[in-house]
Parts: structure tokens; C-alpha cells; sequence
């Protein structure tokens, strides 16, 4: 399929930096709050965010025909449950024009231009949809090897369902933060390896997880499938997903359920929701699957994305360090089988459901997702470039998550979900 929107010739009219995520051919979407304003639908641009209330209120949007009231909604599950897969196809193509070089509708009207087109410094990024349901997988095999080496042994590490489904859990969405919003260090039962019984406090073993996560449109009725084919139509757009994990209260209470509160006091998500439609010139074949799988999980065509992902370590002093580099394309289920998979038994998904992927992990030491595989338990303390060191993460740190595609000189960039670790309370 060829999205007009995504010609890697296209010009803005708005000045767009080389480095940028956000140049014409990505235009993400999301909630923004502009200085003394309510919350509004924005698309980013560069540099700027564009207002879409105020395009709909001068009527530059009118011939998409949705409610002007999804626009000025506080999250975009209204504008996404109006429109659906091919309306915000056509949102996007529209605000392609509006903002197109050659297109001088916009540009030509002065003074929606200014209201509409805003320094990105003037606004808030609130959280971006109302996520109704969040789903977790575990969809990277060498992360799924390195825990389970870590949480078992090296000859047990892959359970005998792992590469015939994609395993995933229920995870909790109203823990779920933007971008910026601090969160506290998780209190809670772990068994130190050398005592007879638990205790209880403050996690010792704080982690990030470094994820995609996508977000739906509303999909079948309920007993209804949605097949790896149909997937795409049903899948709105991507975000990084920073799956916050206490693995000392995880290790201890897994079995025989699964994740629980080592896992649902918080996730932090990037406040642009990077289309996947955008993502499109990007497509790669992901890993061969063998043993062949299932054939309601056979995919005929590429599914992955080569997505180059990175986690930083902010300390509370402000340095920085870069502590891995993996990529979307390493994982093994792809989001049409992981979405396949949720649904095959008639699960129904809704609007602005997410499904992340699971800490993605290269082959590499480098490319390990986690702290957790980087610090191997925290045999291996990571350096980082003050000097300090980590095996987990320290109250007063400020974990970035960073993500962009790039071909043919278009970079399609995530932005960024960075959350600060605070104490216990
Ligand atoms: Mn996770």
C-alpha cells in the first residue's frame, strides 16, 4: 500500500530540524494543553504542535465530517472511536496538505496560523488516550531467555509454550502515566534468597522495561477473532512503554499466576502516538519462527518494524547516560500475532486498548532492555558516566526512553517518556 502522506519528498512550510522526530512525513497525534486553554487533539510538527480545535473551529476540517467536539476532547478515544482506521487516515492526509509546502490554505490564513500553530514549549502532552484495557506480552525471545536464566536455569529458560504462542498477561491500566509524571518506589513482600520468610518494604530492585506499546480502535463484537491479516485495521498507532517492573516483589510472587504488584503500580507511556500507518516505510521480516507456528498465527507478509529504541539513566544531578540500544524489529511476535493471539478465543478489544510488547532485548549485552539483564541481577554494575554506578534504579533517577525509524534521509521519531523516581511513601 502507498500512503501519499508518508513521500519521503514532501516539504513543510513549518520549519522542521534535520535531527527532528516530527517532520510532514510522521505527524503523530495526541492531547495537548496549550497555555490558558482546555485540553485539545494536537498533531506535532517540528518544533510546533498544531491545534486541531482550532483548525475544526474554522472549519478546515469539515470535510472529514467528525464531531467538532472530538477535537477539543481530553483524550483521543472519542476523535479514534468517530473516525476509525480510515478516518484518521484521512485526518492524517488532510493535516499532510494543510501543512504541505506547496498547500498555501493554512499557511495563507494568518491568523488561524498563529492561534493553530504553537512552540511546542507553550504546551502541555497530557496523557493521550484513556487506555481501557492494558495487556502486556512477552513477545522477545532473548529477554524471555535472559529472565528465564535469571528466574530458573539456562536449560529451562524458555517454557515449553514460549515459541508456539505469544505469552502475555492482563496488566493494569489505570497506573498508566504520561510522560513526566514522577512515580514512587513500589512497596512489598520479597524473599531475600537467604531467609526462611518474607519481608516487607520499600523494592530494592526497582527496573524499567523497555517497550512499544500499541493502541487500538475499537474491534469485534465479543466472540468474534480478529485474524493476523485484519490486524492492521485495527491498530491505531505506537508509543514507547516504559513497563515499570519491582523484580524482588516479582520474583517472589509469580508463581503460579503471574505478574502482579511487582508490575501494576506504574507504566509510563510517550505522549505522541506515532500512527501506524506512519510507521509503514519501515516494515522489515522479522525472525523465522521455528517450529512453524499455528496457522491462525501465520503471518504471509513482513509484520515487524525496525524501530531503533534506546533507555537512558538521567541522575539526580542531570547527567545522562545512554544504557541500551535495542530495536522493534527484534522481537519475535509480531503486534498483528500478538493482537491474533488476544483475540482467537473471542476476547473483544476497545477503543484505545494497549497491548505492549514486552522488554525488548537484542542479542547483545548492549541491547538488553532491562536492568535486570544489563546488571545480570545485579552481578554486573552498569557505569554510568558520572562515574556512579547502577544494578537497579535509585530514587532521584529519571529514566528516558527514546525511539526512531529512519530510511531514505525520513526520520519518524517517538519524542520521548522520561519518569522520575521518587521515594517510597
Ligand atoms: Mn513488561
Amino acid at each position: 500500500m502507498t500512503i501519499a502522506a508518508n513521500n519521503p519528498e514532501l516539504r513543510s512550510w513549518v520549519e522542521v530540524p534535520a535531527n527532528s522526530d516530527f517532520p510532514i512525513q510522521n505527524l503523530p497525534f495526541g492531547i495537548i494543553r496549550p497555555t490558558g486553554k482546555t485540553a485539545r487533539v494536537g498533531v506535532a510538527i517540528g518544533h510546533y504542535v498544531l491545534d486541531l480545535y482550532v483548525l475544526a473551529s474554522h472549519g478546515l476540517l469539515r470535510e472529514l465530517g467528525f464531531p467538532k467536539a472530538c477535537y477539543g476532547s481530553r483524550h483521543l478515544n472519542a476523535l479514534m472511536q468517530a473516525a476509525g482506521k480510515s478516518g484518521m487516515r484521512a485526518l492524517r492526509q488532510r493535516i499532510s496538505d494543510l501543512l504541505n509546502a506547496d498547500n498555501d490554505e493554512l499557511r495563507g490564513a494568518e491568523l488561524v496560523r498563529n492561534e493553530a500553530l504553537i512552540p511546542s514549549e507553550h504546551v502541555d502532552l497530557l496523557m493521550p488516550v484513556r487506555v481501557r484495557d492494558y495487556t502486556d506480552f512477552y513477545a522477545s525471545e532473548q529477554h524471555a531467555y535472559n529472565v528465564g536464566c535469571m528466574f530458573r536455569d539456562p536449560d529451562n529458560a524458555l517454557m515449553p509454550n514460549w515459541k508456539h504462542l505469544p505469552v502475555g498477561y492482563h496488566g493494569r491500566a489505570s497506573s498508566i502515566v504520561v510522560s513526566g509524571v514522577p512515580l514512587h518506589r513500589p512497596k512489598g513482600q520479597r524473599k531475600p534468597p537467604d531467609a526462611d520468610a518474607p519481608v516487607f518494604g520499600p523494592s530494592t530492585r526497582l527496573d524499567f522495561e523497555l517497550e512499544m506499546g500499541f493502541v487500538t480502535f475499537a474491534g469485534k463484537p465479543l466472540g468474534e477473532s480478529i485474524s493476523v491479516a485484519e490486524a492492521d485495521d485495527y491498530i491505531f498507532g505506537l508509543m514507547l512503554f516504559n513497563d515499570w517492573s519491582a523484580r524482588d516483589i516479582q520474583a517472589w510472587e509469580y508463581v503460579p499466576l503471574g505478574p502482579f504488584l511487582g508490575k501494576n503500580f506504574g507504566s509510563s507511556v510517550s505522549p505522541w502516538v506515532v500512527t501506524l500507518d506512519a510507521l509503514e516505510p519501515f516494515i522489515v521480516p522479522g525472525p523465522e519462527q521455528e517450529p512453524e507456528v499455528l496457522d491462525y498465527l501465520r503471518q504471509d507478509s513482513n509484520g515487524h518494524y525496525d524501530v531503533a529504541l534506546e533507555a537512558w539513566i538521567e541522575t539526580p544531578a542531570g547527567v545522562e547516560t545512554r544504557v541500551t540500544e535495542s530495536n522493534l524489529k527484534h522481537l519475535y511476535w509480531s503486534m498483528r500475532q500478538q493482537l491474533a493471539h488476544h483475540t482467537v478465543n473471542g476476547c473483544n478489544i476497545n477503543v484505545a486498548d494497549m497491548l505492549a510488547s514486552g522488554t525488548i532485548s537484542g542479542s547483545e549485552p548492549h541491547e538488553y532492555g532491562s536492568m535486570l539483564e544489563l546488571s545480570w541481577a545485579g552481578s554486573k554494575p552498569v557505569a554510568l558516566k558520572d562515574g556512579s554506578e547502577r544494578k537497579f534504579i535509585e530514587d532521584g533517577d529519571t529514566v528516558i526512553l527514546r525511539g526512531h525509524a529512519e530510511k531514505a534521509g525520513v526520520r519518524v521519531g517517538f519524542g520521548e517518556v522520561r519518569c522520575q523516581i521518587q521515594p517510597a511513601l
